[in-house]
């Protein structure tokens, strides 16, 4: 029976020395999970410097992520090391792009909109809010995906782009539009009889490139000609 996936989670491989993160593979994970006795990796997905997403477990298994809650959840390991660097630019583009189409496979994107504290994505280390909640039995010491990594901050990030606005209609007024094509080139001219240099004109000129004023005198002249 296919399982319910409710939380997407964050990991760091907490791989690193010295003030150095590593570039942590898929492949090693999967080493050090089976020799602890794992049957392979806990992870599904592991994250590389680059933003190279490498397949851990299969999602249909359940995985190692959190203890008390694999059952329910899927899980992102980014390479390195949280405590000790950020996450990468490119890593972090990459999880969140993955966590969008992860919450849309799942069927998670409205409800990570509607419920902001609902931690529908979280970091492993907030499992101890969902034991607060009683949503999880068991606490952790953890400080995963690493104090680098702000998970408000992350979820903020993913919540902009779901609801990035589509670009506004705005009312048609055939008068208005006219007005504007005609005091444009009265602006023009005037400015001209002035002799205002070229980059006095500059500001002028990216004004008349905006798609709305472009639209709207396009629409004029074809009306009006
Ligand atoms: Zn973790």
């Amino acid at each position: 029976m296919a399982r319910t996936i409710e939380r997407i989670v964050w990991h760091t491989a907490a791989h690193g020395r010295d003030g150095q993160a590593f570039d942590t593979t898929a492949a090693q994970i999967d080493q050090w999970h089976r020799e602890r006795g794992w049957s392979e990796i806990g992870y599904n997905r592991v994250i590389r410097f680059d933003g190279t997403l490498e397949k851990g477990r299969d999602p249909r298994k359940v995985p190692a992520g959190v203890a008390g809650i694999n059952e329910t959840t899927y899980h992102i390991c980014f390479a390195g090391h949280g405590d000790i660097a950020p996450l990468t630019p490119q890593q972090l583009e990459s999880g969140v792009q993955h966590t969008l189409e992860m919450l849309q496979k799942y069927k998670l994107t409205e409800k990570f909109l509607n419920e902001p504290d609902g931690l529908i994505v979280m970091g492993h280390r907030e499992v101890n809010e969902l034991v607060r909640r009683g949503l999880a039995p068991t606490p952790t010491h953890k400080t995963c995906p690493g104090k680098y990594i702000d998970m408000d901050a992350v979820r903020l990030l993913i919540r902009g782009r779901l609801t990035a606005a589509p670009p506004t209609a705005y009312p048609y007024d055939s008068q208005a539009a006219g007005e504007l094509y005609a005091g444009l080139k009265q602006v023009y001219a005037a400015a001209a009889k002035l002799q205002f240099p070229e980059e006095a004109m500059r500001s002028l000129n990216q004004f008349r490139k905006q798609p709305e004023v472009d639209a709207a005198i396009a629409r004029w002249r074809r009306e009006n000609s």
